[in-house]
């Protein structure tokens, strides 16, 4: 079995205040093709941040090994307060390489709504302790939104730890999974869309 975990791309979807949203052209109706074209951030929906997003230099999507976007992952529940971090106190035992975090404060992608629960830096010590290589969390960031510094993903900077972000768990029980969410290779860019999956283990 297989569950989506990437909201619907479409114009209503909400991105980042100040970020631009999707839109789509319809450059021929169908007479004899339809054929569309696109226009939006990288950081839309369930997406993946490259390094380069808060690090200069650092490595950009395309640079990025697929492996980390692919394999055993684990999905978390956590009771959370909105507006708050995680903290390692409100995790289980950690089993894998990628842990996918449920937070269930931001119930609607087409609504920002700015008191999401985000991820504390000293929980990507933590997680980076126990050998983990990818975050993912059902919010737009790993920090909170009035974080303007971004202490988490500069804690994942510094600790190798990925960062998927803007996913849709709120019908995936926690568990063991197969994570499949591969970014586009876009040559240069701090960040790629992915459809993001969860298969389940046989
Ligand atoms: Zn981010």
């Amino acid at each position: 079995m297989i569950y989506d975990i990437s909201p619907p791309l479409t114009p209503r979807l909400a991105v980042w205040p100040g970020d631009v949203p999707l839109s789509h052209r319809v450059m021929c109706d169908g007479d004899p093709v339809a054929a569309s074209a696109l226009r939006t951030t990288v950081h839309l929906g369930s997406h993946v941040d490259a390094p380069c997003h808060v690090g200069r230099g650092a490595a950009t999507i395309d640079q990025c090994p697929l492996d980390w976007y692919l394999g055993p992952c684990q999905v978390m529940r956590v009771n959370v307060a909105r507006g708050q971090c995680v903290v390692p106190e409100l995790l289980g035992p950690i089993e894998t390489p990628r842990v996918l975090i449920a937070t269930d404060s931001y119930p609607d992608p087409e609504n920002f709504n700015e008191d999401y629960a985000a991820l504390s830096p000293a929980l990507i010590a933590f997680l980076k302790g126990h050998g983990v290589k990818l975050v993912g969390i059902d919010t737009p960031s790993v920090d909170v939104f009035a974080a303007k510094d971004l202490p988490t993903h500069h804690a994942c900077l510094e600790h190798d730890i990925v960062i998927l972000e803007g996913l849709v768990l709120r019908d995936v029980p926690a568990g063991l999974y197969e994570l499949i969410a591969l970014p586009l290779k876009l040559v240069g860019f701090d960040g790629s869309p992915v459809r993001a999956v969860l298969r389940t283990l046989a």
